[in-house]
């Protein structure tokens, strides 16, 4: 399993070396500082968020493993999306609809076909649909998770897809006993359901704790801060699920992931939107911030927007 951990977790575990082990691999939460003033010469009224490093990085190291060509996604809605606390709304699961229906082709998305031509990722996702489960646990543990899965399966909600990926996205109000907020923000692993191997992500609403999981409080993107926040560790987790979908594929020496390799950074190319939020991205008819990836040219590795913006 892979988690998405937050900075400051992120740090604690490399050291104590949790990556060495081959289990659920997390996306930390943050810690410290989430501005660099390096980016205030093109003018904007306050800094922009961490850029991150232009120079190479160690290598992902292709461990045998599947790959994904092709992903095709699955949102399934764990909780109540239907609040008025203007996050788990209508509107914001429309905003992740937009993502999944328009993350693929995208020049960011494009990265992850850099590793490998032998085990080619096409840079395109297919979507795959949705279907709503309003489980009243406010507590998932990781068994139940991929129960959530197992049943929208099952009961015929969704197909079974050996190349889907199914996020179960779950409402504000809902957590992860493993450790949503506190361990990480969100994580993808490979499971068994009575139909196959799945591979599957959880991914919370950050509004449930902005400061661990979101890069941004206040204002974002698309003026939902919990979704906007969510998105990043959506892609984060999309893009490791595809390039390691069973934890044996790409990773470098201490375990870590393509987007693990560049958590928590934005680029050098960063906007405002109108109501003052950062973006580094535009597809689907939106302004998005997610973070970089890892990319791949000749035999270097950079963390990169696309392949021409760093
Ligand atoms: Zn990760």
């Amino acid at each position: 399993m892979k988690k998405f951990l937050s900075i400051g977790i992120l740090l604690a575990l490399l050291v104590a070396g949790v990556f060495a082990q081959r289990g659920k691999v997390v996306f930390p939460i943050k810690s410290g500082s989430q501005t660099d003033t390096s980016i205030l010469s093109r003018g904007p009224i306050r800094a922009a968020l961490t850029t991150g490093g232009t120079t190479s990085t160690s290598a992902l190291v292709d461990h045998g493993g599947p790959v994904i060509n092709t992903p095709t996604i699955y949102l399934i809605w764990y909780g109540n999306w239907n609040q008025t606390n203007g996050s788990d709304t209508p509107a914001g699961q429309q905003i992740i609809r937009d993502w999944a229906h328009s993350i693929g082709g995208t020049p960011h998305f494009a990265l992850n076909s850099s590793y490998s031509t032998t085990k080619p990722i096409s840079g395109n996702v297919n979507w795959g649909g949705e279907t709503t489960d309003t489980g009243t646990r406010t507590r998932l543990t990781d068994a139940q998770i991929l129960g959530v899965v197992s049943s929208a399966i099952s009961s015929g909600r969704l197909p079974y897809n050996a190349n889907g990926i199914y996020f179960v996205v779950t409402s504000s109000n809902v957590t992860a006993s493993s450790g949503f907020c506190t361990q990480y923000c969100g994580w993808h692993d490979s499971g068994t359901v009575t139909a196959g191997k799945v591979r599957y992500s959880f991914i919370g609403n950050t509004k449930r704790c902005l400061t661990s999981c979101a890069a941004q409080s206040t204002v974002s993107p698309n003026n939902n801060p919990g979704v906007d926040g969510s998105i990043s560790v959506m892609t984060h987790e999309l893009e490791e699920a595809t390039s390691d979908p069973d934890l044996n594929a790409w990773y470098d020496s201490t375990g870590a992931e393509n987007a693990d390799k560049c958590a928590w950074t934005f680029g050098h190319f960063q906007f405002q939107t109108s109501n003052g939020a950062w973006a580094n991205m535009t597809f689907g008819g939106r302004n998005w911030l997610i973070q970089r990836n890892l990319w791949k040219s000749g035999s270097s590795w950079f963390c990169m927007v696309d392949s021409t913006h760093n």
